[in-house]
C-alpha cells in the first residue's frame, strides 16, 4: 500500500516546487501591451463573454513592475523593440512572454526594414502563438499552455540562468 493511501482523508502529498509551481501558475498578471489588431483580441479575451478571471488572471496591469506576463499582441515596429525590451527588463522575475499572432512571432506579412521579424530577437519568448488574429479560444489554450509550463519550472531557477546554464553543458560537451 502506498503511503498516499494510508493517510486519512482530507491529506494530500506534493513537494515544495509543485506547490509554488501551483500558486505561481494560478495569479498570472500581465502586462497591458497591445501593439496591432491583434491586441482587439487579446482585450476581448480579458473581457466578461471569455472569463479570464477562470484561470486567476483577468487583471491586466499597467505598471510591468507589476507584471509577470508579457503578451506581445501584434508586429513590433524597430521603434517599439527597445521599448519593449524595457518593459521587459522593469517586469519582475520569474516572468513569461506569449508571442501573439504570427506578426509578432516573425513578422509575418510584413517582411520589411520596419517591422523586427520575430519578436524573439528582443526577448525570450515561452509560447509561440500562431494565426492573424489568433482567437480568444486560442490565447486562452496558449496561456493554459503556459500554466502547464509554470508548473513544472525549478524553483528559484530563473530562465535566463536555465538558458546559461544549459548553452555552457552544450559548450563543455
Ligand atoms: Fe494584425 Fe494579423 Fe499581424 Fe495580428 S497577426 S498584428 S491581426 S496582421
Amino acid at each position: 500500500m502506498g503511503l498516499e493511501e494510508k493517510l486519512p482523508s482530507g491529506f494530500a502529498l506534493t513537494t515544495v516546487e509543485q506547490a509554488a509551481g501551483w500558486v505561481r501558475k494560478s495569479s498570472v498578471f500581465p502586462a497591458t501591451f497591445g501593439l496591432a489588431c491583434c491586441a482587439i483580441e487579446m482585450m476581448t479575451t480579458g473581457a466578461g463573454r471569455y472569463d479570464l478571471a477562470r484561470f486567476g488572471m483577468e487583471v491586466f496591469r499597467g505598471s510591468p513592475r507589476q507584471a509577470d506576463l508579457m503578451i506581445v499582441a501584434g508586429r513590433v515596429s524597430q521603434k517599439m523593440a527597445p521599448v519593449l525590451r524595457q518593459v521587459y527588463d522593469q517586469m519582475p522575475n520569474p516572468k513569461w512572454v506569449i508571442s501573439m499572432g504570427v506578426c509578432a512571432s516573425s513578422g509575418g506579412m510584413f517582411n520589411n526594414y520596419a517591422i523586427v521579424q520575430g519578436v524573439d530577437h528582443i526577448v525570450p519568448v515561452d509560447i509561440y502563438l500562431p494565426g492573424c488574429p489568433p482567437r480568444p479560444e486560442m490565447l486562452m489554450d496558449a496561456i493554459l499552455k503556459l500554466h502547464r509550463k509554470i508548473q513544472g519550472e525549478k524553483l528559484g531557477v530563473h530562465r535566463e540562468e536555465a538558458a546559461r546554464e544549459a548553452e555552457e553543458a552544450a559548450l563543455k560537451a
